[in-house]
C-alpha cells in the first residue's frame, strides 16, 4: 500500500476539513484518487506520509522558487520568531521590504502589503474603482485573481478543475460589473469599452497566464491594452501573483517591456509565506487609506515573520540574477526533452513556456486562450498525473495549471522526468 497513511489521513481530514483540504485543488478531484499528504521538504524533493519522495514541479504554486528549507529564509525566520511573531505596530523591516520591491520593480512607487494573493488583487481592484469613480472591471476568461466575488466569473484553473460555470453566493449585482473576453482577443476588448463608455475603472490581466495552463500573450496583446487604457482613462491592472519575481526580478513588466499602472503580487513575494502586496504610480495610490479614503487594511499586514520570509527570498533573487538564467535553462531543457520524446508518439501535445513557467496540453492545435485549453485531452493528463505521481514525480493535480520549476531542481531530476515520460508513452501502446 503506497499510500497508506495518505489514504488515512484523507479520511480523517474529511471529518473536519470540508473535502479534506483547506484549498480545492489539492483535493485530486479532477484527476481523481486520493491526495498524497505532505510531510516536508527539502531542496527539489516533497516527502509524504508514506516516505514516498517526489520530485516537486509544483513549488507551492510557485513560492519556493529558490528550492524548499532554503537555508538562509529558513534561518531568518527562526531568528525573527524570537523577537515575537506579531505587533499590530510598523517595524524597519517593512520599510525595507517595500524599499526592496520598488527597486526590483517597475513602475511600483507605493506599494502595500497583505497576506494574499486574493487580497492583492482585491484591493487593487477597488482602489482602481475609487480612482477612477467608475465600477466595471474587464478580466479576461481563465484568468485567475483570488476569489473575490468581482473575479469569480470565468476564472480559469481552480473552477475549471472542478467544473463549476456559476458560483452561488456571488451576488448578480457584483458579477454584471465584471465583463470578460477571451485572452489574446484585443478585438474584443475594444469592443467591449466601446459598449461601455466611460463605465470601465480597470483591466486586469495575467501577463503571462498561468491558470488555464501556461498561455503565453501575443504579440500586441499587452501593448494593445495598455494604449486603449490610456485613451479611455482605464487602470491597467497586472495581476503578476504568479509572474512576479519569476519571470524576472522585475516581473513580467520589466521581462516583456509594458508598463502597468497597478501591479499585484503574491506566491514568490512572500518566499513560502502567506503575503501579497499591491503597488503601482503615486498618483493612484495616494488614494489609499490613510491618506486617501479608499479603505484597506490588515491586522497581519506586514507581519515580520511573512516579511523576513519574503525579503530573504527577494534580496537572493535581486542579488544573483543569474539564477533567472539557471531557471530558465532548465526549464527549456525539460520543455526539449520532452517534446522530443512525445513527438514520437501519436498523442497530439502543445507545451507553452515562459520563463520557469511551462505545461502540456494535450491537443493538436495551438492552445492561446482558455477555450483552447477547455478542448484539450483532460483523461490523458490524468492518466500522466498518476504514473508521475506513482514513480516519483509530482505535477500540479490538474490539467489547468502551470508547472512551476525551483532553482533546487537539478539535471538529473530533469533527465528523470524525461525518461518517465519515455515510459508513459510506452505504456499507452
Ligand atoms: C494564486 C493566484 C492568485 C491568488 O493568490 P492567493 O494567495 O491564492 O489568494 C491571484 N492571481 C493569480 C494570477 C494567481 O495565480
Amino acid at each position: 500500500m503506497k499510500y497508506k497513511n495518505s489514504r488515512q489521513l484523507f479520511e480523517r481530514a474529511q471529518q473536519s476539513i470540508p473535502g479534506g483540504v483547506n484549498s480545492p485543488v489539492r483535493a485530486f478531484k479532477s484527476v481523481g484518487g486520493t491526495p498524497v499528504f505532505i510531510e516536508k521538504a527539502k531542496g527539489a524533493y516533497l516527502y509524504d506520509a508514506d516516505e514516498n519522495k517526489y520530485i516537486d514541479y509544483i513549488a507551492s504554486w510557485g513560492p519556493m522558487i529558490l528550492g524548499h528549507a532554503h537555508k538562509p529564509v529558513v534561518k531568518a525566520i527562526q531568528q525573527y520568531a524570537k523577537n515575537s511573531t506579531s505587533f499590530g505596530a510598523p517595524t524597519e523591516l517593512e520599510i525595507k521590504m517595500a524599499e526592496l520591491i520598488v527597486g526590483m520593480v517597475p513602475n511600483v512607487d507605493l506599494v502595500r502589503m497583505v497576506s494574499s494573493g486574493t487580497e492583492a488583487c482585491m484591493s487593487a481592484l477597488r482602489l482602481a474603482r475609487g480612482y477612477t469613480g467608475k465600477n466595471k472591471v474587464i478580466k479576461f476568461e481563465g484568468n485567475y485573481h483570488g476569489h473575490a466575488d468581482a473575479f469569480l466569473v470565468k476564472a480559469g484553473s481552480g473552477l475549471a478543475t472542478l467544473d463549476i460555470q456559476t458560483v452561488p453566493g456571488i451576488p448578480a449585482g457584483v458579477s454584471n460589473d465584471t465583463l470578460t473576453a477571451p485572452y489574446n482577443d484585443l478585438a474584443s476588448v475594444v469592443q467591449l469599452v466601446a459598449e461601455n463608455k466611460n463605465q470601465i475603472a480597470a483591466i486586469i490581466v495575467e501577463p503571462v497566464a498561468g491558470n488555464m495552463g501556461c498561455i503565453i500573450p501575443k504579440t500586441g496583446f499587452l501593448e494593445g491594452l495598455r494604449e486603449l487604457c490610456d485613451e479611455e482613462n482605464i487602470v491597467l491592472i497586472f495581476d503578476e501573483v504568479m509572474t512576479g519575481f519569476r519571470l524576472s526580478a522585475g516581473g513580467a513588466q520589466e521581462r516583456l517591456g509594458v508598463a502597468a499602472d497597478l501591479v499585484t503580487y503574491g506566491k514568490v513575494i512572500g518566499g513560502g509565506m502567506p503575503v501579497g502586496a499591491f503597488g503601482g504610480k503615486r498618483e493612484i495610490m495616494e488614494h489609499i487609506a490613510p491618506i486617501g479614503n479608499v479603505y484597506q487594511a490588515g491586522t497581519l499586514s506586514g507581519n515580520p515573520i511573512a516579511m523576513i520570509a519574503g525579503y530573504t527570498t527577494l534580496k537572493e533573487l535581486k542579488n544573483n540574477p543569474e539564477i533567472y538564467l539557471s531557471l530558465e535553462a532548465k526549464t527549456t531543457y525539460l520543455r526539449k526533452g520532452i517534446d522530443e520524446v512525445l513527438k514520437k508518439s501519436t498523442l497530439p501535445f502543445v507545451i507553452n513556456q515562459f520563463g520557469s513557467m511551462i505545461s502540456i496540453h494535450f491537443s493538436d492545435k495551438p492552445v492561446t486562450n482558455f477555450e483552447e485549453a477547455s478542448q484539450c485531452d483532460i483523461a490523458l493528463f490524468n492518466e500522466l498525473f498518476h504514473f508521475m505521481l506513482q514513480h516519483g514525480v509530482y505535477l500540479p493535480p490538474s490539467a489547468y495549471e502551470s508547472w512551476f520549476l525551483n532553482d533546487a531542481l537539478a539535471f538529473k531530476d530533469l533527465d528523470k522526468t524525461i525518461r518517465l515520460f519515455k515510459k508513459f508513452i510506452k505504456s499507452k501502446k
